[in-house]
């Protein structure tokens, strides 16, 4: 098909946080989050390299808006390192949400990086933990594998997909997000904010046909 990618040994496709609390009935349900899941499956099949990203919580984490005495969910407060959404309990380690969609099969997925492990600092970025200063290994385990271009894929999109593609681009990795293998939580406007930062980055916002 004219306009394809085309897919080679220095890409990798990155699908962050394809798990039950991010899709319907899930703690922190992203609309239609589990749609994303088909598209994701065939579009793996391109690639030989595949990272997965889990969000990974302890009890008690800074990001839940339990842990703040009169504290709703979705509201943003400042913390250490700055502004930071409040959500939901999710995604907490070992619990059901916290498994990857009973769907999704990317058996050669070769890396699981957990995120959001540290209880005081969230991690939306595959790439960094939110205070953009502690890296969780991926971009150095992809220069040691030479791969060089990172189509993002998951959930969602306008948190964790777009922070790990920006992340990607500001590491000298080429970036792609595959829109249509993308749900997204829309908080106050963040999807169009989301398209926005990626195409002042660079980076493509393209559909899963085209890859
Ligand atoms: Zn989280």
């Amino acid at each position: 098909m004219a306009g394809r990618f085309d897919i080679g040994a220095s890409d990798v496709l990155l699908v962050v946080d394809v798990q039950n609390d991010f899709c319907t009935s899930g703690a922190l349900a992203v609309p239609r989050g589990e749609e994303v899941v088909p598209v994701i499956n065939s579009l793996a099949r391109r690639f030989s390299h595949v990272v997965l990203t889990q969000d990974w919580h302890p009890r008690g984490h800074h990001s839940f808006a339990s842990s703040h005495a009169g504290a709703q969910p979705f509201q943003s407060i400042a913390l250490g390192y700055g502004p930071q959404v409040l959500w939901p309990d999710h995604c907490v380690q070992g619990t059901a949400g916290a498994d990857f969609h009973p769907g999704l099969d990317v058996p050669h997925a070769a890396l699981i990086v957990r995120k959001g492990h540290t209880r005081e600092i969230d991690s939306y970025s595959a790439f960094y933990e939110n205070d953009h200063a502690t890296p969780t290994g991926l971009g150095s385990y992809l220069r040691e594998r030479a791969l060089r271009r990172v189509f993002v894929a998951g959930l969602a999109f306008d948190f964790c997909v777009r922070y790990s593609a920006e992340d990607a681009r500001r590491l000298g990795f080429d970036a792609v997000v595959i829109e249509d293998a993308c749900r997204a939580i829309d908080l106050d406007g963040s999807a169009s904010v989301t398209h926005a930062a990626l195409a002042a980055l660079g980076v493509p916002c393209v559909r899963a046909e085209k890859v």
